[in-house]
């Protein structure tokens, strides 16, 4: 069950949304969810060719990428399913084949 946020006028739990705005049924206050959000919700992650990624996406390797602390290589083209978006530097967490990896959106495309 999804929750809904209390109204940010009246405090009162009883709150109902149109997907775009939320609406308090005790007070009549409108408000949009957006304006509540953070920066760091709004951080998009961009692939190589500034396509916005998300969690869950499949990508593959636009060049080949040593493996730090190994002599593996992931080579270009690879195909990484199911990543997801974190904050950093490295701001892709994935599995590959050879294991859990933190990836860097700008060497990776959308499939
Ligand atoms: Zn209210």
């Amino acid at each position: 069950m999804e929750s809904n946020p209390i109204c940010p006028a009246c405090q009162q739990p009883n709150t109902y949304t149109d997907t775009v705005s939320w609406f308090c049924t005790d007070c009549g206050h409108e408000w949009n969810e957006n304006d509540l959000l953070t920066d760091a919700d709004e951080r998009q992650v961009r692939d190589a060719n500034g396509t916005v990624l998300n969690d869950g996406d499949t990508v593959t390797l636009i060049k080949d990428l040593k493996v730090r602390g190994t002599s593996s290589v992931l080579k270009v083209g690879t195909k990484i399913k199911n990543i997801r978006i974190v904050d950093g530097d490295h701001d892709i967490d994935c599995k590959t084949e050879l294991g859990p990896m933190m990836l860097k959106s700008e060497f990776l495309k959308k499939a």
